[in-house]
């Protein structure tokens, strides 16, 4: 069993100096974050790819060959997968298959083989979308977006809800729902991000150092910050009579909601 590597990742303390990003990479990162497993069997081509893709505000994880590729899926569920054909142990078209066996995560095809592509466009096996190597990585970075808005659907993008926590991605505005009351939710811009980034996994567990990594990027804040961060938020909440929401999670950080 191999150790799944996801990028960007950083152990504690203070975060290395980065590169200032643009409006939209912040935006980027605060509102989508999704996870791109790269499965590619050439490392080259799977550098290339993976730093479009984070440069771009995804996350990505590697895998080289079909059985590791399907190791990563299902422990690590990525949003999107860019599948090569030619693999060695098992081919893209099988990965493809067992893929959607088990579920519809959202699938790119890549190769350079005339019968793949002739294969992949005569038939409905299932994939959202091929590309044709040597590609454009830009060009393959808009397909991934487009295939994720396509797949996730034009509301499911825009606005989240979990139990009485609503979350608008478009307008940076957050809304509590009890007893009949929508009440907006006043949040400073660092608060609105850990909370959008947490609620599209409310249950999972985020380390501090990924909180920070994908909230505060362009900020030299320890992790600490997001303690006060999450300590403002959930006082926030509370004074909306929503209790239990942020808690710690030993050893770790914390998630959005304990699973109820
Ligand atoms: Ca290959």
């Amino acid at each position: 069993m191999q150790i799944a590597e996801i990028s960007p990742v950083r152990d504690s303390g203070r975060p290395a100096a980065k590169p200032a990003k643009t409006i939209e990479q912040l935006q980027g990162i605060g509102v989508d974050n999704s996870l791109v497993l790269i499965v590619e069997d050439e490392p080259a081509i799977a550098q290339i790819l993976e730093a479009y893709l984070l440069r771009d505000g995804f996350r990505t994880v590697r895998a080289g060959d079909g059985e590791i590729a399907l190791q990563h899926h299902a422990h690590l569920k990525p949003d999107l997968v860019l599948l090569d054909v030619r693999l060695p142990k098992l081919d893209g078209f099988d990965v493809l298959a067992r893929l959607r066996q088990t579920g519809s995560t959202p699938v790119i095809m890549v190769t350079a083989i005339a019968d793949d592509i002739d294969r992949l466009s005569g038939l409905r096996l299932g994939a959202d979308d091929y590309v044709v190597k040597p590609f454009n990585p830009q060009e393959v970075v808009a397909r991934v977006k487009a295939v994720l808005r396509r797949t996730r659907g034009e509301h499911a993008n825009v606005i989240k809800r979990f139990g009485t926590i609503e979350v608008d991605f478009t307008s940076y505005t957050a809304f509590v729902t009890s007893d009949e009351r929508r009440t907006h939710l006043s949040l400073t811009l660092s608060e609105f991000r850990i909370l959008a980034y947490m609620i599209r996994h409310p249950t999972q567990a985020f380390a501090r150092a990924d909180i920070l990594d994908a909230c505060l990027p362009e900020s030299d804040a320890l992790v600490r910050t997001v303690d006060t961060h999450i300590s403002n938020l959930r006082r926030k909440l509370e004074e909306l009579g929503q209790n239990g929401f942020f808690p710690a999670v030993r050893g770790i950080g914390y998630r959005f909601s304990d699973p109820r």
